[in-house]
């Protein structure tokens, strides 16, 4: 079956999922998508950090900064929250 290389547009004999020509084109074609890949993942990590409230991996770094587990950093949050509310009782 002949195919278009998606890299370099040359018809070429395909055998099975091929996409490229050759070797050289095929490398091509992954540099290209890994590039795109990390260009989105990057995209949106600056959408998440945009948010500024806490995600589940800031509260783990901070957990692990005190040297507790995330559970136990939850649970000592959810303590000073209470104790706030009594205070402002
Ligand atoms: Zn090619």
């Amino acid at each position: 079956m002949i195919k278009k290389c998606i890299i370099c547009q040359k018809p070429f004999e395909a055998k099975g999922k091929a996409k490229c020509c050759s070797p050289a084109c095929v490398k091509e074609l992954r540099r290209k998508y890994s590039r795109e890949y990390a260009r989105k993942n990057y995209e949106v990590k600056l959408k998440k950090s945009k948010k500024g409230d806490s995600t589940l991996d800031e509260d783990i770094r901070h957990a692990r900064e005190q040297g507790i587990t995330y559970g136990e950093y939850k649970a000592k949050q959810y303590l000073e929250e209470m104790k706030n509310v009594h205070k402002g009782m």
